[in-house]
This record gives structure tokens, sequence and C-alpha cells, in this order.
């Protein structure tokens, strides 16, 4: 099923996002509007905020579609009170654009109150759903970071006494790519899948514990930087401070490459590697690797600068920020129709024609997807008069889907499955063509191969999905009710297993 089948604008929720928690601070929703603020890069559909103070005292929510600036304002967060916070940002896909998908998530299940934020992508969550829908449980949204809710907020249902007092068996359910960060009646946690696919770290502040996707969150609130947190580590805060729980089987790491390639803010660090300094060394090994003699080098902005810079110095051309960006729009993907799609190509970016006019120019971006802006951003080269435009492109064709929280289309709507290599070069206008490799992009980011899942590429699923359990099959239906349980006593959620 394609997008295009769907009945409902609500289909297809998926879950590039950013997610950031704060334990023990009185300012704990501001900490996380800011967090949330850094991170909206991983999301500018919908923002949200759940907060809460002593165990019992009721949530308190505010969540809306727009950008985290739009969403909060002073008055809304201050009223947003109490010591503990989580927050979601979402990034907007093939059309649904719904306040229903809005995270946090909440519940009020056996285990008390529960909230979660959700980056990644689950790929049983139809079997799940299906189950949980059996044994009574009501869908409000068509998300898969629903079903995580009600795996939480229900009891697990082994026999396994200890199992069935706390969620982490519930987690073990899940199978996917899945960062949370959840908020309990008495608790912040922070959950890595066990494969790692998105990031998260831990910081601190003042006293206060914080988690973020990304270290650059850290950065504007003036967190200190503590930890990574490991794949398949569940990090669980409380007045004690963090304690980890490991109940997942240990799986071999498989680390989103694309983090590094695009989706990551430069001056964020993922596993002690700076982003910006991993794609300048990838536009270092793109210019070994496809050499070329040119005038100038010029980047697409902003996602083809890093990697610009680095062919540049690698070649000593010299490099030209030719294409002037409008920053006041969403990414293009944000478009549900071709025609708006090129339209947001085209207003996003202005050419200085001057400086590119009668040279030979190197055209550099990180990737190409289905082609839409590299073909824009050549033709405005040639329309300003470039002799000669070589494209190049940080990252190796992408010809597989993603089925692990990054929003790629259709395999078959792939450029790269579409045409060959001297095909997809006429296509774009250009007079070459160069991708990066597997090899040369890994080495870039100087961690192991091991280390990454590179399935968009290559096709290596790290967890294999199962056509019969395609998410797209519980995305049509549309659960309205709700099921809410009012505790009356407030246990640990995540009451060790041991
Ligand atoms: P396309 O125009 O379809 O070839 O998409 C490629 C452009 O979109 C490049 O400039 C990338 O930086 C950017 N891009 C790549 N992957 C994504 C994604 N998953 N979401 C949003 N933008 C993306």
């Amino acid at each position: 099923m394609t997008p295009a089948d769907c009945p409902d604008d609500a289909c297809f929720p998926t879950h590039e996002c950013g997610v950031f928690a704060v334990f023990g601070h009185p300012n704990a929703a501001a900490l996380t509007y800011y967090g949330l603020f850094a991170l909206q890069h991983r999301g500018q559909e919908s923002a949200g905020i759940v907060t809460a103070n002593e165990p019992g005292s009721p949530f308190k929510v505010h969540k809306a579609m727009g950008l985290v600036g739009q969403v909060f304002n002073q008055q809304i967060l201050e009223s947003l009170q109490g010591q503990r916070a989580i927050g979601h940002t979402r990034y907007s896909t093939t059309g649904s654009s719904n306040i229903t998908n809005a995270q946090p998530m909440l519940a009020n299940g056996v285990r008390g109150q529960i909230a979660i934020a959700h980056n990644g992508n689950l790929i049983n969550a139809g079997e799940l759903r299906d189950e949980l829908e059996t044994r009574g449980s009501l869908f409000q949204t068509t998300n898969d970071s629903e079903v995580l809710l009600h795996l939480l907020a229900q009891p697990s249902g082994a026999n396994h006494a200890a199992e069935s007092r706390s969620a982490l068996g519930a987690l073990r359910r899940a199978r996917g790519a899945f960062t949370l960060v959840i908020m309990s009646e008495r608790e912040i946690i922070g959950v890595r899948d066990p494969f790692g696919f998105r990031p998260l770290v831990l910081g601190k502040l003042e006293g206060a514990w914080v988690l973020a996707s990304e270290t650059c969150a850290f950065d504007l609130i003036h967190a200190e930087f503590v930890r990574e947190i490991a794949p398949g580590e569940v990090v669980i805060i409380d007045e004690n401070g963090p304690r980890s729980e490991w109940p997942f089987r240990q799986e071999k790491k498989a680390f989103c490459i694309f983090e590094y390639v695009y989706f990551a803010r430069p001056d964020s660090f993922i596993d002690d590697i700076n982003v910006a300094a991993a794609r300048t060394r990838m536009g270092r090994e793109l210019a070994r690797l496809h050499p070329v003699e040119a005038d100038i080098v010029v980047p697409v902005p902003d996602s083809g600068n890093y990697a610009a810079l680095g062919f540049s110095e690698e070649l000593s051309i010299p490099f030209a920020h030719a294409f002037v960006r409008n920053h006041y729009i969403g990414r293009t993907f944000l478009a549900p129709s071709q025609l708006i799609r090129d339209f947001n190509v085209r207003i996003k970016l202005n050419l200085i024609k001057e400086m590119v006019r009668d040279k030979r120019v190197v055209v550099v971006d990180d990737s190409i997807v289905r082609g839409t802006t590299a073909r824009a951003r050549v033709t405005n080269l040639r329309e300003a008069g470039a002799k000669e435009v070589h494209m190049r492109v940080s990252c190796p064709p992408h010809r597989f889907a993603c089925h692990y929280g990054i929003d790629f289309p259709d395999p078959e709507d792939l450029l790269a499955n579409q045409l060959s290599l001297s095909k997809i070069c006429d296509y774009l206008g250009a007079d070459s063509i160069g991708y990066l490799d597997t090899d040369s992009l890994v080495r870039a980011t100087e961690l192991p191969k091991e280390n990454f899942c590179l399935a968009c590429f290559n096709g290596n699923y790290p967890v294999p999905v199962d056509p019969n359990l395609d998410k797209y099959i519980m995305e049509r239906r549309h659960g309205r009710a709700n099921t809410l349980v009012v505790a009356d006593e407030h246990p640990s959620l995540f009451e060790s297993l041991k």
C-alpha cells in the first residue's frame, strides 16, 4: 500500500522525532521548551510537553501542531508546573498532519499515569496492536507510539511475577527502532532499543538530570553532557539519581548512519564524534573518490554545507556560498504533493548568479532521494550561466526503504532505483555525477562499520520486516475510545526484573 491509497490523512504517521526530558528541576517545562527548540530540526509538525510534580498529582500537558516557538508561550509554560517533564517534537511526513498523532501520549493504567515520547518506528506495531485490541485496548490514534503506551500501561500478562509488575517486561515485546522518554508517577525513564537505531544522551544541570535526542539540546541550556544511553539500556531516574536496567537480549549495534549524513544537527556529538566534522570528512572522501577540475565548490544549503567544505579543502577549490537559503520555510519533505514539493524546493533557495556565471561548478548535497532538489539546483546553476555543473553526493545512492524511522518514499520512487548512474546524470542535467560509497562513508565517521545500520543503501535490515505484519495494516484502523483505569497506588513503573 502506498500513501496514495490511504483513505485518511491520519495514515502513515512515522517517527523522525526529537525527545527531551528533565528530572528534578523547578523550571522543568521551560528547560524542555528550550531542549525541544534545539531539537526542532528533528521534527517540525507538532510539539508537546507533559509535566508532573509529586506522585498522584495529575500530569499537565500541552501539545499542538506547529513549531516549538509557535506551540508554547510564557503563559502556557507557566501553567506547566512540575519538577519533571518530557517533551517531543514530531516530524511531518507523507500527508499525515494530525493533532491526534502529536506526542507525548498519555494514559492512565494499572501502574498510574504514564506519558511517553517516541523516536523511531516499530516493525511489529500491527501485530502488537491486534493483540492489545483483542485483550480490550481501545486505540485513539493510528500511531505505533500508542502501542508502546498501551504495552506500558497494562500488566504484561506474563506469568513471571516480577515481569508482570514491571513495565520493563512489556518493552521486550517491541521490535524495531524505539528511543523513548517516559514519565511515570515517580520517575523519568530513557530507553534505547537494543540495536540503538536512534540517539539518546544523558546530561546534568544544577542537580537535575536531563535526557535528549542530541547533545545540541544540552548546549543551549548549559547542561553538562554525562554520557550516551547505550543500545539496550533503560535508564531510570528518580530521587536517588539514574540507575540502569538491561531488559533486552543483546543485539549487534545498528546506529542509523543517516543521522551523521543528514538528520542530526552539525553541532551535536554522537558516539564522541562531532557530526559537522564527520560530514566534512565525507566531503574529503568524496573528493578523493570523484575528483573533478572546477573553479568553485557550491553547497546545497544547509544539508550540503560541511561536505562541500571538505570537498573544497581536499581539492583546494574555492568554496562559494552561492545559494542563499530562506530559513523561514520548513523542509521540502513537508509537502504532500509533487507539485507543492517542487514549489518548496524553488522557494527555499535563491542563487547569487554572479558567483557562478562562466564558472565550472561542483555542487554538493548530502543525499539524493527522489532527485527533486538536485535537479532544481543544477537547473538554477545552468540558468545562471555556469559553464559546467558537476553533482557530488556525500552518501551512497538510496535504494531501500527505511523501516526504522527515516522518512524515505517507497523504494520504487527513489531515483537510484529508477535510473542508471548515467541516466541520473542526464536527468539532473549535470556534466558528471559522483556518490560516496559505503566504505568511504563509514570511514568518514571514524567508527567501525559493524556499528551501523546501512539498510537504506544495502538492503541489509538489522531487524527483518515481515510484510504480513506491515505497519500500514494497522494504520488503516481508527480506534476512537480510550482505556482509562484510575490507579490507587504508585509503584515504581520500572521495578527491576531481577
Ligand atoms: P530529493 O529532493 O527527493 O532528492 O531529496 C533530497 C534532499 O532532501 C536533500 O537535499 C536532502 O538533504 C534532503 N533529505 C534527504 N532525506 C530526507 C528526509 N528523510 N527528510 C527530509 N529531507 C531529506
